[in-house]
């Protein structure tokens, strides 16, 4: 297998683009696709502070490599979820990457700042785990890039993600959820902007990118990820995707070119009924914001 750009030895074939790749012109092709899904969504603009959301998985750490590389203004942003060893791991690869980079890393802690963990938030609200988990994170995001005066929250959802939530919002028909799932929400109505530069690159890229890269991250998936929906929507689109290399790009891009804008009237409808939550001033659409509800719950128990 030979380097479609140099014939040298490669170490990677990406059968969506029908292309191989030697370390360098790999990494080289990730930070292309990044610079190419920023440039097509107008997603970052020159001069503008980035906060990437870190996880210590191998996306976000990626995502925040390429970044730095392509010449952002870009800290990270990690919250500590109370997830056991889980979260202890993944904080420490974080750490670990901003040291080696000489990057800024700003830290919330769930237990720590808030008084409770995922498990128990999600117990006391009754919620799923990653249901509890994704309103603190948003919640969190939101409020760090606003206090931190950052202009653009970037996450490092990729392709095979944002392909799977896509296939689980068009099996139910949420329209709601159809009209944000656009990898760029603008910013306004109490939210910092939100942008996904990874959505032109799928997880096994991402995987190879770090390891190219020489990038540790969290191997282990969230012990709370176990019976989550979007773990077997993946496995579906794994599956087509092995049949016909291209599926999941063509199914999620198609989408966004002849579809996306059909739903976004709705969600657009929905934040403008949005007030400040009368606790954390966070953009609600009751009285006290979902965040300070689990907050309350979980300190009740
Ligand atoms: S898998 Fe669920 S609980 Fe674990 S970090 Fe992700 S959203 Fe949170
Ligand atoms: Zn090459
Ligand atoms: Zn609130």
């Amino acid at each position: 297998m030979k380097c479609t750009v140099c014939r040298g030895p490669a170490v990677i074939d990406v059968r969506r683009h029908n292309a191989n790749f030697c370390a360098e012109h790999f990494a080289k092709h990730c930070r292309e696709q990044v610079g190419r899904a920023i440039h097509q969504f107008d997603m970052v603009h020159p001069g503008e502070r980035v906060l990437v959301a870190v996880s210590g998985g191998k996306d976000s750490l990626a995502l925040w490599d390429i970044l730095l590389d392509l010449g952002y203004h870009a800290d990270g942003f990690y919250i500590g979820l109370g997830i056991g060893e889980y979260s202890d791991e993944s904080g420490s690869y974080a750490r670990a990457f901003a040291e080696r980079r000489g990057a800024t890393l700003v830290e919330a802690d769930l237990p720590g700042d808030f008084g409770f963990d995922v498990p128990t938030g999600s117990l006391a609200a009754r919620r799923a785990p990653c249901s509890a988990c994704g309103l603190s994170k948003r919640h969190l995001f939101d409020r760090a890039a606003i206090d931190g005066g950052y202009d653009v929250v970037a996450t490092g959802h990729n392709l095979d993600d944002e392909a799977a939530v896509l296939f689980g919002n068009v099996l139910r028909w949420s329209t709601d959820y159809l009209g944000r799932q656009h990898p760029v929400l603008p910013e306004g109505h109490g939210f910092p902007r939100k942008v996904k530069p990874l959505v032109r690159l799928g997880e096994r890229e991402m995987a190879a990118y770090c390891v190219i890269r020489g990038i540790d991250y969290i191997v282990e998936e969230c012990p709370m990820a176990a019976g989550n929906r979007h773990l077997g929507y993946k496995e579906v689109l794994n599956e087509v995707e092995a049949q016909s290399p291209g599926t999941k790009n063509a199914f999620y891009f198609g989408f966004l070119e002849r579809a996306s804008h059909l739903f976004t009237p709705e969600a657009e409808a929905e934040q403008l009924e949005l007030r400040p939550c009368e606790r954390c001033g966070a953009p609600t659409p009751n009285d006290v914001c979902a965040f300070c509800m689990l907050v309350e719950r979980a300190a009740r128990r």
